[in-house]
């Protein structure tokens, strides 16, 4: 049986790259990072746990990816660029059958965006992982989520819903064919962190954050913390492919109240139209133009043809769910 030390050594710790922010990594009581000159930290934490956000036979090397892109979607959706990373995990037993793809698929990602571990923490315990990361940002460039302004646009990068989908095929509340279900679960499994978009936007963007829990809830806090209002057109939201195929009122459900997307929402006044598009193009992902912010507080969807839509919406919440 391995122990912590080993187990740590052979599965967490690598050289630290050359040009890296951190001075000290895995090994002493802290990590010691050095950020950029005129930059502030973003830091932020997920927590996974077993039978919570994951299922118990989930694939490991897909779970390790997916605990960090979550963590990296925070990052993205305040327009910052990550620079490291820390790892606190309960483990049953120390069984090299599972540490050995859970951390190829972590530092797998990691590595893609220049993410460095740099410490953690190792207990036995159920299955719990517990990531924080750390960004970097130029001060005063942070894409905050009280900073949409009346009269913005509301753009949502990539697609949403097909995570939300491959979920309910999994719970037998609707057949997929098996093709469907694997690219709708691709979405569930393996989300893309939008590192470049969220920092592409910088200085173009006002307000933004990842769409995790639901869009109907995620742009809900952006207009509570900004104290605005918001008018989304339901026809305008790009589905994802596999949920195009469904009936609308199925779309428009798990496009609002869904989760687990990963994409930005974010706003950006209307004569930045250009630069949205450009940025986009450059980060490789594309952005849709949902609707504006009002003033009026709340939000009101429309159709196509501006008549207005009432849906029961309900974004996730641990405690209430
Ligand atoms: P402490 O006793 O100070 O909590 P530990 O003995 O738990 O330190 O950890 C030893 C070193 O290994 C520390 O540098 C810690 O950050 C690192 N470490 C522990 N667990 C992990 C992990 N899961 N991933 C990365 N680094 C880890
Ligand atoms: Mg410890």
């Amino acid at each position: 049986m391995l122990s912590e030390f080993e187990l740590i050594s052979r599965y967490f710790k690598r050289p630290l790259h050359p040009g890296s922010r951190t001075a000290l990594g895995i090994g002493d009581d802290c990590a010691l990072l050095t950020p950029a000159p005129g930059c502030q930290l973003a830091i932020s934490s997920d927590m996974l746990v077993e039978g919570r956000h994951f299922f118990a036979q989930a694939d490991a090397y897909a779970l390790g990816h997916k605990c960090l892109a979550v963590n990296l979607s925070d990052l993205a959706a305040m327009g910052a660029q990550p620079i490291a990373f820390t790892l606190a995990l309960a483990l049953p037993a120390a069984e090299e059958a599972w540490l050995e793809p859970f951390s190829s698929g972590l530092l797998a990602l990691a590595q893609k965006y220049g993410c460095e571990l740099i410490g953690g923490d190792t207990t036995k315990g159920p299955l719990t992982i517990s990531i924080t990361v750390f960004g970097e940002i130029p001060l005063t460039q942070a894409l905050r989520r009280d900073a949409a302004k009346i009269g913005d646009d509301i753009w949502i990068s990539g697609s949403l819903g097909d995570a939300r989908l491959a979920l309910a095929a999994y719970r037998h509340e609707l057949h997929l064919d098996a093709e469907s279900l694997h690219t709708a679960a691709q979405r569930m499994h393996q989300p893309a962190p939008r590192v470049a978009l969220g920092m592409a936007l910088r200085g173009i963007a006002h307000a933004a954050i990842d769409v995790s829990d639901g869009l109907s809830g995620d742009l809900g806090h952006i207009l509570q913390g900004s104290r605005v209002g918001a008018c989304v057109d339901l026809d305008a939201l790009p589905a994802g492919t596999i949920l195009q195929q469904q009936p609308a009122a199925l779309r428009h459900d798990f496009m609002l109240n869904g989760g687990d997307d990963y994409e930005l929402c974010f706003t950006a006044p209307s004569h930045r139209r250009e630069q949205v598009l450009s940025a986009a193009e450059q980060a490789g992902v594309e952005v849709t133009r949902v609707g504006i912010i009002e003033a009026t507080p709340g939000l009101r969807l429309v159709d196509g043809n501006d008549n207005p839509v009432v849906l029961t919406l309900h974004s996730f919440d641990h405690f209430s769910a």
